[in-house]
């Protein structure tokens, strides 16, 4: 009986947005399966594309029409049955291409890449002599190189010859060569006779032969026997070789020490308590762990997955990109050993593939990583960690835009397992659902080490430290506190906060920043335009010449960058070690540890970064903590500016102190009276929460209303403008009246790689049939692509700017 495969092919445009059937050859019939990487024929020229195949069935509506499938790329499915029901969802809530959602779920390396070959139709042909000697076909590029294009082209118009796409496989697997003796004591002997004395390696390789049945041929050449005096070997057969199989193991040669559990605190204790009971009972509640900084979280992850393991399960631990630090890999491997596999962008791509094979063939049961993590394919989970749930990476900001928060829910759904989301600052919408008793609440409100404190905060306000004429980046209060530690021989660490650095403009000498007057947001300088511009309901001004509140006319542009800051510093303390850290020194892959190991080894006595360095760091002689510029965050243009601050404050403050030394945090700010400012000092999360969604809720935000929003974007202005107002007429007309519509209006990076953009927001409670209304106009949409007129939705969008 024929079989036949519904593929989804490596298309992504909406037409090709669905499975396509083919026939399975019948060599296939037995091997294939569900979730396999096939190379299948597509489209005008049949080009040779990658697809995934989603069913397999016995009957088809038109069978004669079909084609069949050229190869299998994979020997055992790469997405099992829980992933590809992931894809769908992911689709669903998302709007992106199926293939989209296919291919992010795995590693790299593993999405298609094509050659393009030309081939000779009839190997009998008289022109094979003069360009296919060689074989019948020959690559594109080479063919380029040879300066044969032309020729080949003709040919082509011939019919002679044909292109051909075919799909490259790059999965490589690394291989290493290992050394099989067919040596022992006892006819070693004999050869012993036949070896010239003076052949002193080969003597040398016998004796290690007789003894080594089987090892790296390196551990040869380490000894000085090189690869010829071991082929020689191989001629006379003392040996054979064999490739073997091997992982790039980005911590290869690093010996993790063992820990043990500590001994839990009680609030600690009945967090892996509440956890396992729900684990035990098949639940699939999920937590929210609100812990301060320092309260010991961490090792509530550790022993609840630890005991995971001990029943035979698996588990996902989900950390930020930056916060995944060595000191981070270390808490893990140190702990849970073998078992643990690291994902992340640190990684090169064929040591990422050989993580993601571990984990697949069963090797590794905990996978610890960043946003794809959530992508593991794991069986059996037991229990799924976010940890600092409420940063804002865990969401992709390109397609498939999906939240790795919501994916772990859907997971631990499927797995029946509990899924715990732990922060000290947790976003407005976990902790809203925590009140509502959606989520369960789980709080560890003291510092885990008997001997560590929260640090005192204090802020400056930066106003009055320009009335006294000082205008460096540093008040005199902290310049004297890091004076004062380096006296001491202890380490300071000072934030530069670059968000929404360098767009906004704000008065030095009251602080003001330009609001708009129909929105509760800050207005954007626009420099290309020389305007300032509101990015949701579009009202736009000029750059004011003098502070409307005061008067002032030091109302400017506000940035400076870190390099500058690090020259300051220096001049006013020439002795300090200081070690900088920001995208320009963190480029190179493992700057980024070499830094902080550099700093945890106490070979400097200040650390000046961005926000990268508020994440993570658990060094005990860290007794400063100092941000520069607390404000600058709070003017974007974002709903959640307030909320990113306190949280970024928070983070950074939780640095110090977390050990036996106690630790002082000092603020700079031009707005001290900002909610998010006072309460960050007070370390008062609970309030800042009250306070906050009584602010979203006047201004119908999240979580109060759900958003979503749509951006059109094209060459010219007005074309992405007109389809973008269009697009609203639309909407406006379907939604209803409860619902609240923003824009359209320019996106506040009007031109990204000389596209302008234009977007909408839509504010709202209940709408269900505006899923269905989005995923009409994305397929009316598709008529334009050819234009170069794009439209994209993002459902939750957390990036507004
Ligand atoms: P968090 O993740 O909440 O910021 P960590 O897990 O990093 O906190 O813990 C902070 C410090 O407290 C770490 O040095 C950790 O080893 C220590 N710690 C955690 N739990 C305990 C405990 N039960 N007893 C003693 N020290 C602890
Ligand atoms: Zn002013
Ligand atoms: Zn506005």
């Amino acid at each position: 009986m024929t079989l036949f495969a519904e593929v989804i092919v490596d298309v992504p445009t909406m037409q090709t947005d669905q499975p396509f059937t083919y026939i399975v050859p019948e060599e296939l019939s037995d091997v294939i399966e569900v979730g396999m990487r096939v190379e299948v024929p597509f489209g005008e020229g049949n080009r040779h594309i990658q697809g995934f195949v989603t069913v397999l069935k016995q009957t088809s509506t038109y069978p004669e029409k079909l084609k069949p499938i050229i190869r299998m790329l994979d020997l055992s499915p790469v997405l099992n049955q829980e992933l590809l029901a992931l894809a769908d969802y992911m689709k669903e809530t998302t709007y992106a291409f199926k293939i989209t959602c296919l291919q992010t779920m795995l590693p790299s390396v593993m999405k298609a890449e094509y050659e393009k070959k030309i081939v000779l139709k009839d190997p009998s042909h008289p022109i094979k002599q003069q360009y296919f000697s060689q074989s019948d076909e020959i690559d594109w590029q080479e063919a380029e190189k040879l300066g044969i294009l032309k020729q080949l082209k003709k040919l082509r118009q011939e019919n002679i010859v044909e292109l051909r796409y075919v799909v490259k496989k790059k999965n490589k697997v690394k291989k290493i060569r290992y050394v099989n003796s067919r040596l022992t004591q006892n006819n070693g002997a004999d050869i012993d006779q036949q070896i010239n004395q003076r052949a002193l390696r080969q003597k040398q390789l016998v004796e290690l032969l007789k003894v080594n049945a089987h090892q790296p041929a390196a551990f040869y050449t380490k000894q000085g026997i090189t690869s010829t005096v071991l082929k020689q070997g191989e001629k006379k057969g003392w040996l054979s070789f064999e490739e073997v199989e091997a992982y790039r193991d980005p911590y290869q040669g690093r010996t993790f020490k063992k820990t043990a559990a500590l001994a839990l605190n009680q609030e600690q204790q009945q967090a892996v308590t509440a956890v396992l009971a729900a684990e035990e009972k098949a639940n699939d509640d999920v937590f929210l762990l609100e812990g301060i900084t320092g309260s010991g979280k961490t090792e509530v992850y550790l022993q609840t997955i630890s005991t995971v393991l001990d029943k035979g399960k698996t588990a996902i631990m989900l950390v930020p990109e930056i916060a995944l630090t060595p000191q981070m890999v270390e808490r893990f491997k140190s702990r849970l050993g073998e078992a643990v596999a690291v994902l992340h962008s640190g990684l090169s791509q064929g040591e990422r593939y050989d993580e993601w094979r571990k984990i697949e063939r069963g090797e590794a049961q905990v996978v610890v990583g960043a946003r794809s993590a959530i992508f593991a394919p794991l069986e059996n989970i037991g229990v799924i960690i976010v940890d600092e749930e409420h940063e804002s990476s865990y969401k992709q900001d390109e397609a498939p835009r999906y939240h790795a928060r919501d994916l772990a829910i859907w997971r631990g759904n499927y797995h029946h397992c509990p899924v715990v989301l732990g922060s000290a600052t947790p976003s407005l919408e976990s902790r809203a659902r925590a009140q509502k008793n959606v989520y369960q609440l789980l709080l560890l409100r003291k510092r885990a080490d008997p001997a560590a404190n929260l640090p005192s905060i204090e802020v400056v306000d930066l106003k009055e430290e320009y009335e006294r004429k000082n205008t460096s980046n540093f008040s005199q209060d902290l310049q004297n506190k890091i004076a004062d530690r380096l006296e001491k021989k202890e380490q300071s660490v000072l934030m530069l906060n670059r968000r929404g650095y360098s767009s906004f403009v704000m008065c030095r000498d009251c602080g003001y920043v330009l609001p708009c007057p129909n929105c509760d947001i800050s207005l954007t300088l626009h420099m290309d335009t020389k305007t300032m511009r509101c990015h949701y309901c579009g009202h736009e001004e000029r750059i004011p010449q003098h502070c409307p509140e005061c008067g002032s006319n030091k109302i400017r542009y506000y940035g400076t960058g870190t390099q500058k800051v690090q020259e300051e510093l220096q001049e006013l303390f020439p002795t300090a070690r200081i070690l900088r850290m920001d995208v320009d020194t963190t480029r190179r892959k493992g700057a980024h540890e070499q830094i902080l190991q550099k700093f945890g080894a106490q070979e400097a006595d200040i650390l000046l970064g961005t926000q990268m360095i508020a994440k993570g760091l658990d060094y005990p002689n860290i007794t400063l903590v100092g941000v520069l510029n607390a404000d600058t965050a709070l003017n974007l243009p974002d709903f959640r500016a307030s909320e990113h601050t306190f949280q970024l404050l928070t983070q950074v403050a939780g640095r110090a102190g977390r050990a036996k030394k106690a630790g002082e945090v000092l603020i700079q700010t031009f707005n001290p009276e900002h909610h998010a400012i006072v309460l960050a000092q007070k370390q008062d999360y609970e309030t800042f929460y009250e306070q906050e969604m009584f602010l979203r809720h006047q201004s119908s935000y999240s979580p109060y209303y759900f958003t979503v929003k749509i951006t059109c974007s094209h060459q010219e202005e007005q074309v992405a403008a007109k389809k973008m107002f269009q697009i609203g007429q639309v909407v406006k007309t379907g939604l209803s009246p409860e619902s609240i519509l923003l824009g359209p209006t320019p996106a506040s990076i009007a031109r990204v790689k000389n596209r302008y953009q234009y977007q909408m927001v839509i504010k709202y409670k209940k709408e269900p049939a505006l899923s269905q209304m989005l995923k009409q106009i994305l397929n009316e949409s598709q008529k334009d692509q050819r234009k170069g007129l794009y439209v994209a939705i993002d459902n939750e969008p957390v990036n507004f700017i």
